[in-house]
């Protein structure tokens, strides 16, 4: 495969560092990101270019940085771009679309991206293991992939994750060691094994390139909306890397002549719980102070993130603002979500869908504008925060006359399902009001199970 020419800069002091597995600039401790050779690339990229290859994040591989030689074995991303006109007039916009990485190959979440750019750079840089530490989703898709690869896999996890996200790491085969703490001690503590142990931790020393990966999503909507870029992107924050990447992509097609300049507000989600970001640009303060986690959303909860600066920054600087919500609010939207367009997110997805509904009602989105929501992970892999959320079903006799009895009492018990048919016909403006009541009705459902 051919490359890109790429290499590793300092962010603050621009000092350039070649290509190795670093991600911190010696003379500054700022983080490195890779930078490419623009002025080459124009004019060897072209929408028909990209549109001519197969349907995976790799047709963009001269935008990522690849080694010489490096063969994909996955077709990984190009997840679906789907218009949401059903959950639109239920949270109050006309044009609203949902990238739809609950669906992505290999491991069901964004991760897939970052990892399979940052696994294509430890077999050049010759580490035979690789490691994280993750809050989930980067475990099973490090796991996955290292699997894939013949590569040795070292995973470190905060001990409380969700059971299907431990199983999902475990069946690959992989060394999981569970840390009695949050994931920014397990974070700490592998950026102490990383200057131990000669492995490629994915988002330790090989953070710039599995950091790349994440463009991909970026370069993706802008296709998928016929080579435009929408008004608005709503994206959920951990450490903050997704939606700086995402912008970067933006500006990279710009750049390179490839999508017409256009101005994209960037809008943050996290849940109350863990909300170090938006809790600074709400505040309108550049600093931001680190939390202790303490939500439901554990794909999300990184207490000190580190690349919350540069997130507060591109957020700010686009006219965006970012939100939190309740992890009340994070369940009944991922029901929501489900309920109206058939996707079945994780937690973080509930984050996204009911931040965006948030700032719709703050009439910081409009409803006319194109605005698409990020939605990063599936809901089989966190299907514990819906435990208490519907009855188990009393089984019925495999008789005609049992079932006409079943769905009389269905009707009785149900008024929630009931008024949402009645109001089918009604005006748009309506709708939407009757959208957001039937939510809250949802969500003290649940509130009302959980209790
Ligand atoms: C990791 C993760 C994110 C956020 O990624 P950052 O780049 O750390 O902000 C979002 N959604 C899901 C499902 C994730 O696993
Ligand atoms: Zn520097």
């Amino acid at each position: 495969m051919e490359t890109s020419t790429y290499h590793l800069r300092c962010r603050e002091c621009g000092k350039t560092w070649g290509n190795q597995p670093r991600s911190i600039c010696e003379d500054c401790f700022s983080p490195l990101e890779i930078t490419y050779d623009y002025d080459s690339l124009r004019s060897r990229l072209s929408r028909e270019l990209f549109a001519s290859r197969a349907p995976n994040m790799w047709r963009y591989r001269e935008l990522l940085p690849l080694p010489a030689g490096f063969q994909p074995s996955l077709p990984v991303g190009y997840t679906p771009l789907v218009s949401a006109p059903r959950l639109g007039e239920r949270i109050g916009s006309r044009r609203v679309f949902i990238k739809n990485d609950a669906v992505c190959l290999p491991t069901l979440s964004f991760k897939d991206r970052v990892v399979a750019v940052a696994l294509a750079n430890a077999r050049s840089f010759g580490f035979d293991t690789v490691a994280c530490s993750s809050t989930g989703n980067l475990a099973n898709s490090v796991a996955a992939q290292a699997a894939r690869e013949g590569l040795k896999a070292w995973i470190f996890i905060p001990s409380d994750l969700e059971p299907a996200k431990i199983l999902g790491t475990q069946v690959f085969g992989a060394e999981v060691v569970r840390i009695n703490g949050s994931y920014d001690h397990v974070n700490r503590l592998c950026s102490q094994i990383a200057d131990e142990h000669r492995w490629g931790f994915v988002n330790v020393n090989l953070r710039p390139y599995y950091a790349e990966g994440s463009k991909t999503v970026g370069y993706e909507i802008a296709e998928q909306l016929g080579w435009r870029l929408p008004d608005n992107v709503v994206v959920p924050m951990a450490g903050g890397s997704l939606i700086t990447k995402i912008k970067k992509a933006f500006d990279e097609l710009i750049l390179l002549g490839l999508v017409d300049p256009k101005p994209v507000k960037f809008f943050g989600a996290q849940a109350t719980g863990c909300s170090p970001i938006s809790t600074a640009i709400k505040q309108y303060s550049s600093e931001i102070e680190p939390q202790r986690p303490k939500t439901i959303a554990r794909s999300l909860a990184i207490g000190n993130p580190a690349d919350g600066h540069y997130a507060l920054k591109a957020i700010t600087k686009s006219g965006g603002w970012s939100e939190d919500i309740s992890d009340h609010e994070v369940v009944s939207s991922i029901q929501l979500l489900a309920e109206t367009e058939g996707i079945f997110t994780e937690t973080a997805g509930g984050v996204t869908v009911g931040t965006a509904r948030k700032l719709i009602h703050q009439d910081r989105i409009l409803p006319d504008e194109t605005t698409v929501i990020c939605v990063t992970g599936n809901g089989l892999k966190t299907t514990d925060v819906l435990a208490n959320a519907y009855a188990a079903e009393t089984p019925i006799a495999p008789k005609l006359s049992e079932f006409e009895e079943y769905i009389a009492t269905k009707a009785a018990n149900l008024p929630s399902a009931f008024e949402e048919t009645a109001s089918a016909g009604v005006g748009r403006q309506s709708l939407i009001v009757q959208g957001a009541q039937t939510a809250a009705a949802a969500s003290s459902l649940v509130g009302a199970a959980n209790d």
